[in-house]
């Protein structure tokens, strides 16, 4: 997690969206390839594979001001759920918007996160809580995938809460989950993955496992909200093997130690808790000095962390979580990608991947992490597509 193969004077070349070859500036001129290539001025900055941002709930129409408010004079997250806010206060826009007004929501989240430098995104649905607001939700993320260069790996989490319609029956909303849902969502091919938030006051550990158990009978992917708020087991989740478990704040020293054999990666979400004003943070020391490989995500969604930037996620893990920049920055990029079980394709610069590049106005890699609240990203390369940014743009040269 410590290695970066920095390259002083590098260059990438890249061709039809995938990278060619990496190297010095040097060698790659002698490239023949090179010789007809069109160039970008990349002096003086740093050039990084794109982010990957594996952990987001964009599907949602309104920001959450009455909760960020009532926070703000002493309520928990717990107590804001009770009194009707939380996720079930996203649910009512979600429910009454068309899928076209959802989908320019999460195409305009998606412009904002590439524009910080996020290349590829995980997105989950999770705020419709019904068959129809779960797969108009998917439908969406589908739809603003298609208007955008970047990669996007969808997500079902119609386990994010009990709908209020089941309240007094939530295993009768797990049923519908598993066998309306998912296996719709895996017949239309509108998910990748399934995830569930395995938390006191949303789903039990057996609810998760019944949920889990369907996603891979679908044969789709499978990650889980797990540790947020109270401590669990990992192991009944672990049998699934998830791509990723997230949060992960209350994680237990013996379930570390497990997590290190397995390729299950933990993924934390710093902003979650700088957001929420919490004074602990996820033990990604211990994590990482354990062998488990730990990835970074915004965890982008309107009650918790409302940001699409990983750089700031990149400078709150640093700050307050003692990681090293350098591990930041793998854990925002190649881990990511594994969490999303994209390592053959994303997360590094290298021949055959896919040609994903930040580049930062900044002279250190070290910077991403040390400026905080100001965009230094000045352009990003999706699948070899330019697109700008507003800060001081890279000289493209065409
Ligand atoms: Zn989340």
């Amino acid at each position: 997690m410590r290695e970066l193969g920095i390259i002083e004077d590098g260059s990438v070349l890249i061709a039809g969206g995938k990278v060619v070859a990496v190297g010095t500036t040097d060698e790659i001129a002698r490239n023949k390839v090179a010789k007809k290539a069109d160039e970008i001025d990349c002096r003086g900055m740093v050039v990084l594979p794109g982010f990957v941002d594996s952990h987001t709930h964009p599907v949602f129409t309104a920001p959450r001001l009455v909760d960020f408010e009532k926070r703000m004079a002493g309520a928990t997250y717990e107590e804001i759920a009770e009194a009707g806010g939380g996720i079930r206060a996203s649910l009512r826009g979600v429910r009454d918007s068309s899928r076209e007004k959802l989908a320019e929501h999460v195409r305009s989240a998606l412009e904002e996160m590439a524009a910080q430098g996020t290349t590829t995104v995980e997105c989950k649905s999770g705020y419709g809580l019904s068959f129809a607001g779960e797969m108009k939700s998917l439908e969406a993320i589908r739809e603003a995938a298609r208007h955008w260069a970047g990669t996007v790996v969808p997500t079902l989490l119609g386990a994010h809460v009990v709908a209020p319609e089941y309240r007094d029956n939530p295993d009768e909303y797990v049923r519908m989950i598993c066998e309306d849902m998912i296996p719709t969502a895996a017949k239309l091919k509108l998910a990748a993955f399934v995830d569930v938030f395995c938390e006191r006051g949303a789903f039990t550990m057996q609810q998760s496992r019944r949920i889990l158990r369907s996603a891979v009978e679908h044969n789709l992917g499978v990650r889980a909200h797990v540790c947020q708020l109270t401590p669990e087991k990992l192991a009944p989740l672990a049998e699934f093997h998830p791509a990723s478990l997230d949060h992960m704040d209350f994680v237990s020293d013996e379930d570390i130690s497990a997590l290190a054999k397995l390729d299950t990666v933990a993924t934390l979400l710093p902003a979650a808790n700088y957001f929420l004003g919490l004074a602990t943070f996820p033990p990604a020391h211990k994590l990482i000095d354990s062998g488990v490989a730990v990835a970074l995500a915004t965890d982008y969604n309107p009650g918790t962390a409302p940001t699409p930037s990983m750089p700031f996620v990149l400078s709150a893990a640093c700050t307050h979580m003692k990681m090293s920049p350098a591990e930041a920055v793998v854990a925002a990029t190649y881990n990511g990608a594994c969490a999303l079980r994209l390592q053959g394709r994303k997360g590094s610069l290298e021949p055959g991947k896919d040609a994903d590049i930040a580049i930062f106005d900044a002279s250190d890699y070290r910077e991403l992490a040390y400026w905080f609240g100001v965009n230094r990203c000045s352009g990003t390369l999706l699948s070899g597509t330019p697109h700008s940014s507003t800060a001081r743009p890279a000289e493209f040269s065409r």
